[in-house]
């Protein structure tokens, strides 16, 4: 007998996988520009060239047998003192590098980290909608997804949910900000709240909740909009971070954890992040890629494009009178379906091939993800489209 539990996840692969191979063979048939296909966030933004260069440096002037062999386990000691430095430069936050263990990026920093925190029936809480996976990881950590609501208005932080959500069996919340898939910024007096309600948790109940930050998309934010670093607000916080979306490196598999030094049994939680990484597996970060994150510490990805795609799919949208959640970060638009079944609303979308995300596997009915790391063409030449789409409905 094999595992059942495993068996049955593997069957159920995502929504926006199971969208993507339909979007292969329908554009097979009809041709690639004919369907317009927002379902997956892989960046359409190459990887900056100083990325390409570093890897050809490293190539050309690293001995192989270091530039290929295994790093220690949490990570290469210098990549990890690079990191900590610029976390002390851009947040004025103080770690070390006996804080950060380097991952083969979000996911692996989310499994990880759920893993170190979590005892059999431990409940995390997570914010709808949010990123699927997250079940996934809280269930494999033995734990319990407890579903909380944002606020209906603007999908902002909605403290009383958050608060009544809580009992003494909270181990953990999950903060992505900016949002996978609503494109929001929780709002700094929101998190500075949150941290107040935790703490008051912790005093009642004599257990400490930990914020998990998943933060792949920190630097996609526009405007001047600050996104808040939540280890300087509230001291039981543990960082997933990713370069998977900021340097666009999705396929190179690299991240980091870092447990905040003031967290409560800090030292015991990295143990705990050695420990759960050793019993999944996580020999070593891929090494390579941890050499160049390095070398290219400080590198920012040059948003302009995701920044024009927004503002032409926000304003189009809008113009047609779609109901649109502002998305301040991130590339995705969070767009009310025009039927109560989101479902039923993607299906009726590709008729006009359309191909949309339906908000169930977020955690929310009623509204479809719109990932815009496309091309400006596709997005201008699908317009028509939505257009369309939207006066079938008006017209019912
Ligand atoms: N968390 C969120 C919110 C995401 O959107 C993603 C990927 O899309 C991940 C985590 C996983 O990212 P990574 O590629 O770094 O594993």
């Amino acid at each position: 007998m094999i595992s059942e539990k495993m068996t049955a996840i593997g069957k159920s692969p995502s929504k926006i996988r199971e969208i993507f191979e339909y979007s292969r063979k329908r554009k097979a048939q009809i041709g690639e520009d004919k369907v317009f296909d927002f379902s997956l966030g892989n960046p359409n933004i190459p990887a900056p060239e100083e990325v390409n260069k570093t890897i050809i440096s490293l190539i050309n002037n690293t001995e192989s047998t270091s530039l290929h062999g295994y790093t220690s386990a949490t990570g290469d000691f210098e990549t990890r003192s690079v990191i900590a430095k610029n976390i002390k430069k851009r947040f004025d936050f103080s770690a070390s590098a006996d804080n950060i263990y380097m991952t083969c990026g979000a996911a692996a920093s989310l499994e990880i980290t759920l893993k170190a925190l979590c005892n059999k029936g431990d409940e995390v809480i997570v914010l709808c909608p949010y990123f699927p996976e997250y079940k996934v990881f809280i269930e494999n950590a033995d734990a319990v997804t407890v579903e909380t609501a944002c606020r209906e208005s603007d999908l902002g932080l909605d403290l009383k949910a958050i608060e009544k959500a809580l009992t003494d069996k909270t181990k953990a919340i999950i903060i992505n900000s900016p949002n996978n898939p609503s494109g929001v910024v929780f709002e700094k007096k929101d998190i500075i709240a949150l941290g107040g309600l935790l703490d008051e948790h912790a005093e009642k109940t004599g257990n400490a909740v930990y914020i998990i930050c998943d933060e792949p998309y920190r630097e996609i934010v526009y405007g001047d909009l600050e996104v808040p670093y939540i280890p300087k607000i509230y001291n039981n916080t543990v960082v997933c971070y990713s370069y998977s979306k900021s340097l666009s490196l999705p396929g190179e598999r690299i991240g980091y954890i870092m447990v905040s030094p003031k967290a409560k049994q800090s030292e015991d939680i990295y143990f705990a992040v050695c420990g759960a990484g050793r019993v999944s597996g996580y020999v070593c970060a891929p090494s390579m890629m941890q050499y160049v994150v390095r070398e290219c510490d400080g590198l920012l990805p040059d948003i302009e494009k995701y920044a024009e795609n927004r503002n032409l799919i926000y304003n189009s949208l809008k113009e047609i009178g779609f109901d649109v959640v502002r998305p301040d970060g991130a590339f995705y638009l969070f767009v009310k379906a025009l039927e109560p079944d989101a479902v039923k609303f993607c299906e009726a979308a590709k008729k006009y091939e359309l191909l949309l995300v339906p908000s169930d596997s977020f955690g929310i009915k009623g509204y479809v993800r719109i990932a815009y790391c496309v091309s400006y063409e596709q997005i201008k030449n699908s317009i028509p489209a939505f257009k369309k789409l939207y006066e079938d409905y008006k017209n019912r």
